[in-house]
């Protein structure tokens, strides 16, 4: 599955926390979990549930995820759903938003992915206005996993497409017919299934703008109404990464890989779509509500191994081993746990909200710079990449320029 950034720096995946400095971690594993961290009754916005199996391990990612367990998918599903249970009592009201990530949530076998769905029925309080997303490889979509999520609620599926070239697939190590996209995508349509994103890959070892351009192309012809198109980073510990440093793997130029993300803009722009953040474009009113939880520093609830939850500034991770999840009830242990202070909610708040191209309401960043011990340095930052021409205000709002998404990296690194 793919991510939430663009460069190197704001990688921010959907189950590992980013610490942004300021906070107070605590390292090591902590048995007892959130449980007795938090109060019941949270204002919870969104649930993200971390399904942690794959049927191949891409060579780039650096998710929680294993291969080859198919044994352990029943005993997980039980426990998730028991977490769930034991959750339920933590929500003041509907949720929003539900977001099956992974891994591959549709490797499950339909009876599985049935409970684990009904159990989220049971017992997790949801809004009658649902957006309900599962992220899918496309070469597991069928018919009856179509029918499954349809019938269960899913409102909203999030392909992993990377790239309509083979070759280029096989540079990622990722093992799916390009053209099981379309046909996934067809028979979700055929379920019933309305809402569609398709994730794209670019900068891949080997991709020329030519390529690019074409795998722009048979995505605009799905008449999908959401588009994720993110720059491949090369993730500390991955075999990608390892072929890179032994000299197998040789990075495209940045260069290209500015104009790649230029390109996208063009394209997707003549379709009538809407860059609304660094890596993402909708048709107007289509926005990923889930993802907009994040980058709006939202409330979200996580469930599963590797989870990673936000309840107002303290944000922690499951600890991402499915054999202790499974083999332990109540809340699963935690492996992270930090709580920002002053000085680091203010350089998430710039983190996060900056990634949307709306910005961030100038009364707003106002108030951020009264906070925390750095707000000269950050003025004179603000000040320095407006006058710079990668930030600029209007509408009372503060916001990257054209210029500014592409060198993002470079703004935020300064507001931490
Ligand atoms: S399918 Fe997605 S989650 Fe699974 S290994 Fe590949 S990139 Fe990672």
């Amino acid at each position: 599955m793919a991510r939430l950034g663009t460069g190197s720096l704001m990688q921010l995946p959907q189950c590992t926390p980013q610490s942004t400095g300021g906070a107070q971690s605590t390292p090591g594993i902590r048995p007892g979990g959130i449980g007795d961290m938090l109060g019941e009754d949270l204002s919870l916005e969104a649930v993200y549930l971390h399904v942690p199996f794959c049927r191949h391990r891409c060579h780039y990612c650096d998710f929680y995820t294993l291969a080859g367990r198919e044994d352990g998918m029943e005993a997980y599903v039980d426990r998730a759903v028991d977490e769930m249970r034991i959750s339920s009592h933590r929500f003041a009201k509907p949720v929003s938003s539900i977001f099956f990530g992974g891994g591959t949530p549709t490797l499950l076998p339909p009876p599985l992915l049935t409970k684990l769905m009904d159990g989220v029925r049971e017992y997790i309080p949801l809004d009658e206005d649902l957006e309900w997303t599962v992220e899918a490889n496309p070469e597991t979509v069928n018919d009856e996993v179509a029918q499954v999520l349809a019938e269960h609620g899913a409102t909203r599926i999030s392909l992993g497409a990377q790239s309509f070239d083979p070759s280029l697939l096989a540079n990622l190590e990722r093992r799916h017919d390009p053209d099981s996209v379309g046909r996934g995508v067809e028979c979700l349509r055929n379920a019933g299934i309305r809402h569609f994103n398709i994730d794209l890959i670019y900068a891949i070892p080997g991709q020329t703008m030519q390529s690019w351009e074409t795998d722009l192309k048979e995505v605009v012809l799905m008449n999908v109404e959401h588009i994720s198109c993110y720059g491949l980073v090369y993730e500390h510990g991955t075999p990608l990464t390892r072929r890179r440093d032994r000299g197998l793997v040789v990075p495209i130029e940045e260069e290209l890989e500015a104009a790649m993300h230029c390109t996208a803009r063009n394209v997707l722009g003549r379709e009538g779509m809407t860059q609304y953040e660094i890596s993402n474009w909708s048709r107007p009113g289509l926005q990923c509500r889930h993802n907009l939880v994040y980058w709006r520093n939202g409330n979200w609830w996580p469930i599963g191994p590797g989870a990673c939850g936000h309840v107002d500034g303290l944000r922690w991770k499951n600890v991402p081993r499915l054999s202790s999840y499974v083999d332990n009830s109540g809340f699963p242990a935690i492996s992270a746990v930090e709580h920002l202070d002053d000085d680091g909610a203010v350089g998430e708040a710039f983190m996060l909200g900056l990634r949307l191209l709306e910005g961030m309401k100038y009364d707003h960043v106002e108030a951020l710079l009264k906070r925390g011990t750095r707000g000269q340095v950050r003025l004179a930052a603000l000040k320095r990449h407006v006058t710079g021409g990668l930030l600029e205000k209007t509408g009372g709002h503060i916001r990257l320029t054209r210029n500014g998404v592409i060198q993002a990296d470079t703004v935020l690194v300064d507001l931490l």
